[in-house]
């Protein structure tokens, strides 16, 4: 069960996921997930208008939405099915989180501020979708407990690729991870073995950064 909605609104969903195959997103799953997902609920009412742009926005606590691009882009990557288990590394506004929930994975999602980890939690429920477990953590461990999973997305950009990130995904299993300082390259590392790990680097994308706590 979705929230309500308007036509208007679904109109400019259906307008952005065109706009996403004209950009080059291919499966059909994803972009079926984001035709159905109200994006607009995830974001200040006062961004409501601008929903279905192919934009981020701010959310609070200094954090940003993904643009819908860079969202399909990497669930894409992702490659996931019904069933599957996965980590999200930043639940912000659950959005990404939805998208998962959408392609009938069990999600896990970590997110480092409390305001929004909150606001997730009770919201996400409220409009049908239901993670595994949502974490108020540091998405930098990972989530060692409920290990391994398919594939780890990580929706802030990270300095480095934190091993433990690594060391949790299923053999066979897929890390989607943008890696850098300013700008970062959207990069899939794939789990070949117990210790071998192949490594793709795709374009380069924008990100709010993966804060690592020091203490
Ligand atoms: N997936 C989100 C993207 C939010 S932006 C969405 O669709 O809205 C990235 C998020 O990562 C922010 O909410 C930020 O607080 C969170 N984040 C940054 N560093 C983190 C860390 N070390 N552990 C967990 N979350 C982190």
């Amino acid at each position: 069960m979705r929230a309500k909605d308007t036509l208007k609104q679904a109109g400019k969903r259906k307008q952005l996921v065109k706009v996403l195959i004209d950009k080059g997103i291919k499966d059909k799953k994803v972009l079926e997930a984001i035709n159905s997902i109200p994006r607009h609920l995830f974001m200040d009412s006062s961004f409501e208008d601008h929903a279905y742009q192919d934009k981020a926005f701010p959310i609070g606590a200094d954090q940003t939405i993904s643009q819908p691009y860079t969202v399909a882009f990497q669930s894409e990557l992702m490659e996931v099915k019904s069933g599957d288990k996965v980590l999200e590394i930043g639940t912000g506004s659950g959005y990404q989180t939805a998208v998962l929930c959408e392609l009938g994975t069990k999600v896990y999602s970590i997110e480092r501020q409390k305001e929004l980890f909150k606001k997730a939690k009770l919201f996400l429920p409220k409009i049908g979708y239901r993670p595994k477990q949502l974490i108020f953590g540091d998405g930098y461990k990972g989530l060692a407990e409920f290990a391994p999973y398919k594939a780890i997305i990580v929706t802030a950009g990270a300095p480095y690729v934190p091993k433990p990130l690594l060391s949790q995904l299923a053999i066979g299993g897929r890390l989607v991870i943008p890696v850098g300082e300013n700008a970062q390259i959207m990069t899939l590392f794939i789990r070949k073995s117990e210790t071998q790990f192949e490594k793709h680097e795709f374009g380069e994308f924008r990100f709010v950064p993966l804060l690592e706590d020091k203490n």
